[in-house]
């Protein structure tokens, strides 16, 4: 750890040092999916960026303690206090038990995790099951004096709160500003001010999700959650709280406020966001049509993709492009990533089997001190990749015999890209997307015409049964107009 590592914090709008609270140990939150749907590239990009902060962390030789959520239950629609559970209106719908979906979204989130090669974090708390510590963080909220109870919902007291303190202070906001440009939403009569927020809802009657409280039966606020999920985990005050751009306001405001008026203290010390990702450069949302699954990335399927992409076509594509910056989506984006992703992974195995000369015509160490400075300096990726190219210009040239590298200055390239791209970066490589292998390639042939031969006797059963164990060991296959397709999934 005698590295200096600066981390850009949202709270004071600049790069600061890192000086953990309780070093070695470090305790660090993320506020994880709400698991009613697929994840999507949205999805990805807060998944990766915490993962390179602790690959990175952890590299360096601290002991992190990564709290990433599972938000089950109190997610209402459009993010406000009003509408439906977003979770129970997806069981609805599907006519499930609202744990049935969070169940099924969870293991298929967890897959796509593991292809993207996303670490797990330490802890992976849900919210349904911490009811208590939330209805406990509750009562010292009203303690303070920043709680009320109307109709048997508790709400946040915001403008009393911002009397004290600022409400507003991590997106840089002002209150009166923002009450001057709310206009009053139907369904909040309850509140004293539209910006409060609730710990508590009653219940409607056709809610499924409910638990008894001395309020009433209901279900606690989303930002509620994460306050008292992560006290629980890491302490009233920890160090790295993160999440994605579009979570700051008023999401992670609220759990400030929360913390303050609840334990006295900000709850994170660095507090990091992740900057969106656009698609031809629009914002990504249902309404726009443009949501594209990591699910239908890795399978093609969806019109506004040419082809499919690999999982570690997607995390290079994230990793090159600092976690602050936009990041916009386009087929030639993620052709060129795939592209530049193929020459550094080739350029490692070319590495191992280099040979080593007497005196080296190039500098390797330069490229090792300049990832360690890029990661230092806010954990620029782009820019550690840039010397890995670097690296793999000179490892390329090295087996032309046009340089040359001494055995030591081998040894340090091969580390700084073992380190790098394998441990830090979390890059791996990956199968040809279709089967080089003509053994395999006649195998699937042979499988998919049992299956084509099945379908055309209308035994579905066997159809799908093909399909899903073969889905099981990681190969999709995909019906086309010409027959069927199949991939393997990394
Ligand atoms: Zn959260």
């Amino acid at each position: 750890m005698d590295h200096k590592l600066y981390i850009h914090n949202t709270l004071s709008r600049k790069k600061e040092l890192f000086e953990p609270l309780n070093a070695p140990h470090v305790g660090m939150y993320v506020c994880g999916p709400t698991v009613y749907g697929d994840a999507h590239l949205g999805h990805a990009r807060p998944a990766i960026t915490f993962d390179l902060v602790f690959r990175y962390l952890r590299h360096l030789g601290y002991k992190v303690r990564y709290v990433r959520n599972i938000t089950d239950v109190g997610h209402l629609e459009n993010d406000s206090d009003a509408g439906e559970d977003k979770i129970a209106k997806k069981a609805r719908l599907e006519q499930l038990e609202p744990m049935e979906v969070v169940q099924y979204f969870t293991e298929r989130y967890h897959h796509n995790m593991d292809q993207l090669n996303v670490l797990s974090p330490s802890i992976e708390p849900r919210a349904s099951g911490h009811i208590i510590e939330q209805m406990a963080m509750i009562e010292d909220i009203f303690d303070s004096g920043m709680a009320y109870e109307s109709e048997g919902s508790v709400y946040f007291d915001v403008e009393k709160y911002n009397k004290q303190y600022h409400y507003g202070k991590l997106s840089g906001r002002v209150l009166d500003d923002l009450m001057a440009n709310t206009r009053e939403l139907e369904g909040q009569e309850e509140k004293r001010n539209p910006f409060d927020f609730a710990l508590w809802k009653k219940a409607q009657p056709e809610h499924i999700m409910r638990w008894p409280s001395r309020w009433s039966q209901g279900f606690p606020g989303w930002p509620l959650e994460c306050s008292a999920m992560s006290a629980r985990y890491l302490g009233e005050r920890f160090d790295i709280h993160g999440g994605g751009m579009d979570l700051m306001f008023p999401h992670h405001e609220s759990e400030i406020a929360q913390s303050v008026a609840a334990n006295d203290t900000d709850p994170a010390k660095y507090w990091m966001h992740n900057n969106m990702i656009t698609i031809n450069g629009q914002k990504m949302g249902k309404s726009l049509g443009n949501f594209i699954t990591l699910n239908e990335f890795i399978t093609g399927d969806h019109k506004a993709l040419e082809r499919a992409y690999s999982p570690m076509t997607i995390r290079f594509f994230i990793l090159q492009a600092q976690y602050r910056s936009t990041l916009d989506f386009s087929n030639e984006a993620l052709l060129a990533a795939e592209k530049g992703l193929d020459r550094l992974m080739k350029a490692w195995t070319t590495l191992g089997k280099l040979s080593a000369s007497d005196k080296s015509s190039v500098d390797t160490a330069s490229i090792r001190t300049n990832c360690y400075d890029a990661m230092n300096d806010d954990f620029n990726s782009p820019i550690v990749i840039a010397n890995l190219f670097e690296g793999a210009r000179i490892i390329n040239s090295v087996n032309d015999k046009k340089e040359s590298l001494s055995n030591e200055d081998l040894q340090v390239l091969r580390e700084t890209f073992s380190t790098f791209i394998g441990d830090i970066l979390g890059l791996k490589q990956e199968e040809a997307s279709s089967g080089s292998d003509a053994t395999v390639d006649g195998l699937m042939q042979l499988i998919l015409d049992l299956r084509k031969n099945a379908k055309s006797a209308r035994d579905f059963a066997t159809a799908d049964k093909i399909r899903d164990d073969l889905t099981k060991i990681g190969i999709s296959v995909k019906d086309t107009k010409e027959g069927a397709d199949w991939s393997l999934n990394q």
